[in-house]
């Protein structure tokens, strides 16, 4: 078999580790792939870019996961019922889109026992393909945004929706940091005067910022709210885009595990 070029597109890229566990597991259960990373400033340019590079697949990063959505030739139902793709890959000459981030975040959370309720800091491409999945384990999710346009959607698919103005007080079992408030500077992703009372009342803090710790965790922390950062979902969706990447070749705990040593988590 010839070897594989795989890649993650984004802006920023240079963080990403989704190299070095690509390309650990790829070397660990012997298939013969090689993940790289490419900056992509401008979103419109990614189907080319993939062309060109004559990648077999790829993973998507913010804030292009719309753009890849538009991309593919073909799209598993979630990804299409989300409109948003995280992975993509070449069959036959077409681009088959996929959606690993929900599952994954799914499968993140699940060591955090009773939770019921759920608030999303943040509306974009992450907690859209989200939100569905967790109500649909169970979970009563609400989502709050710093603006109004982004929440349209949610609303309209019966999420309980607030922008910082119109949000009410109330306490939720879980709070998810789902911006990208964190990743490059150090914001919280909504006002500390909102945050902190949220916080004093949960029962656990999450953020999907991996490889630092945010101010978002770091106040979590500060009040003795359990935390996890990004690292889980990062290695859960992962294992995921491999399983797609590799054809179904190996089983998901031996995936899970080459991961898992990669990311020395
Ligand atoms: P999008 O660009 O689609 O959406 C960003 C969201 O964050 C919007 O709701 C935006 O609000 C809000 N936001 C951005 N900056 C701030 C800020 N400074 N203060 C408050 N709100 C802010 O991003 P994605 O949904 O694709 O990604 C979100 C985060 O999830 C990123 O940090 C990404 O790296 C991370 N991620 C991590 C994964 C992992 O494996 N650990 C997997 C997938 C994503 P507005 O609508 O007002 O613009």
């Amino acid at each position: 078999m010839s070897g594989k070029l795989f890649a993650i597109f984004g802006d920023p890229v240079a963080h990403s580790k989704s190299p070095l566990m690509h390309n650990f597991a790829f070397e660990a259960l012997g298939y013969p792939g090689c993940y790289t990373r490419y900056l992509l400033e401008e979103g419109a340019q990614l189907r080319d870019r993939f062309f060109s590079l004559q990648l077999g697949g790829a993973n998507i990063t913010v804030p292009h996961k719309e753009h890849a959505y538009r991309a593919c030739d073909e799209l598993d139902d979630f990804a299409r019922s989300v409109g948003a793709v995280n992975t993509i890959v070449r069959k036959a000459g077409k681009l088959y889109g996929y959606n690993t981030d929900a599952p994954g975040f799914l499968k993140a959370i699940a060591r955090f026992k009773e939770i019921r309720t759920v608030l999303l800091l943040g509306a974009g491409g992450t907690a859209l393909s989200t939100a569905p999945i967790l109500r649909d384990a169970g979970y009563e999710v609400s989502i709050l945004n710093r603006s109004a346009p982004r929440l349209k959607a949610f609303a309209e698919a019966g999420f309980a929706t607030f922008t910082f103005d119109t949000f009410e007080a109330q306490s939720y079992d879980m709070i998810v940091n789902m911006t990208s408030a964190g990743l490059k500077e150090e914001t919280f992703p909504a006002p500390e005067t909102l945050l902190k009372p949220l916080l004093k009342t949960s029962k656990a803090a999450v953020d999907v910022v991996y490889g630092k710790q945010t101010p978002f965790l770091r106040l979590a922390e500060s009040l003795g709210v359990p935390t996890q950062d990004g690292s889980e979902m990062l290695l859960q969706q992962g294992v995921l885009a491999f399983d797609l990447f590799s054809e179904q070749r190996f089983d998901l705990e031996t995936i899970e595990e080459a991961m898992r040593k990669g990311l020395r988590l």
